[in-house]
């Protein structure tokens, strides 16, 4: 299978990232988005998990089925929160078996609504310890360019983040809108003395609502040149989804004249944002 590392080593790296649908009809959307999607050509996908464990058998089932039914690679994500060491060695021995090689290790969030047993992992350093252990995996961890909003400052997390990306292959990155916050976090790295890859991660805007209440929860700025623009044209669901399909591919364009290793569009299952910013900016089959 591929190894998200040596295609990094090739050259720069697109990819899309989904979610495990919950119903049969966000099933046929997820299907339909990927139907889309594949003539993009990206070098990857990846399929996130709930954390605690909500979605571990439909985020396996479908890394695998994208993998063997489609002409994409995808990649496992992988969270400690409420899991054993035993179960998580469980989980990526499956992977294993199925021929998975790339998994994204992560720390997750323990959901606010439901009560979960304390994990035995407490960093997502250890999970890629863990992942090496059972297997030769590629494996990527995730950066926060903000940093972490459950970091007491911006000197320590970026120090977690390098001795993690240290052991890791490569790094993805949380959404953010302005390129400086994606350089910096870069420049940290280096300075650290880390070069793996980081690639930075794309939300496109299509409603205002929804990401101003993400960008909170993420630690994002949202910032106010931006929400100005697409408050002007709030009446018009189409022209908001415009103004987010011009940003960010001004924002993808500074990150690849910058040198950015690749883009990583979280696509939230949909394709057509991803679809017209791969257009603007001239990439895809
Ligand atoms: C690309 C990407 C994909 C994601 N996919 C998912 C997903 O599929 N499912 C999901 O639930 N969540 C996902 N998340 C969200 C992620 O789980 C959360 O942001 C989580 O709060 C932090 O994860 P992490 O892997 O950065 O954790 P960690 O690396 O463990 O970091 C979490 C916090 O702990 C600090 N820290 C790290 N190591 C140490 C240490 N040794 N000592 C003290 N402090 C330390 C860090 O500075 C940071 O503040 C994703 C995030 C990104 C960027």
């Amino acid at each position: 299978m591929t190894r998200i590392p040596d295609l990094l080593q090739q050259g720069r790296c697109y990819s899309f990232e989904f979610f495990p649908p919950r119903s049969p009809e966000a099933e046929a959307t997820l299907e339909a988005t990927l139907v889309d999607l594949e003539p993009l050509q990206p070098s990857y996908v990846s399929v996130t998990y709930g954390a605690g464990g909500s979605t571990r058998e439909r985020t396996h089932d479908l890394v695998v089925r994208i993998n063997e039914r489609h002409a994409l690679c995808a990649m496992a994500h992988l969270t400690c929160v409420g899991h054993t060491r035993a179960e998580l060695v469980d989980i990526v021995t499956r992977y294993r078996g199925a021929g998975i090689d790339n998994v994204l290790a992560l720390g997750g969030d323990p959901p606010a609504d439901v009560e979960l047993p304390p994990g035995e992992l407490e960093h997502a350093i250890e999970l890629v310890r863990l992942i090496r252990d059972v297997g030769d995996f590629a494996v990527g961890v995730a950066a926060h360019p903000e940093p972490h909003p459950r970091s007491p400052d911006r000197v320590s997390d970026r120090r977690h983040t390098a001795e993690k990306l240290a052991e890791a292959d490569f790094a993805v990155t949380q959404f953010f809108f302005e390129p400086h916050h994606y350089f910096d976090l870069v420049g940290s790295m280096r300075a650290l003395g880390v070069d793996k890859p980081v690639i930075p991660g794309i939300m496109p805007v299509t409603s205002i609502s929804g990401i101003a209440r993400m960008a909170k929860l993420q630690g994002s700025e949202f910032p106010e040149w931006l929400a100005r623009k697409l408050h002007e044209v709030e009446d018009d669901p189409e022209a908001v989804r415009r103004v987010g399909v011009e940003e960010a591919t001004t924002l993808c364009r500074a990150l690849l004249d910058g040198g950015a290793p690749g883009l990583h569009f979280y696509t939230l299952n949909r394709s057509t944002a991803t679809r017209e910013i791969y257009a603007n900016l001239g990439l895809g089959g």
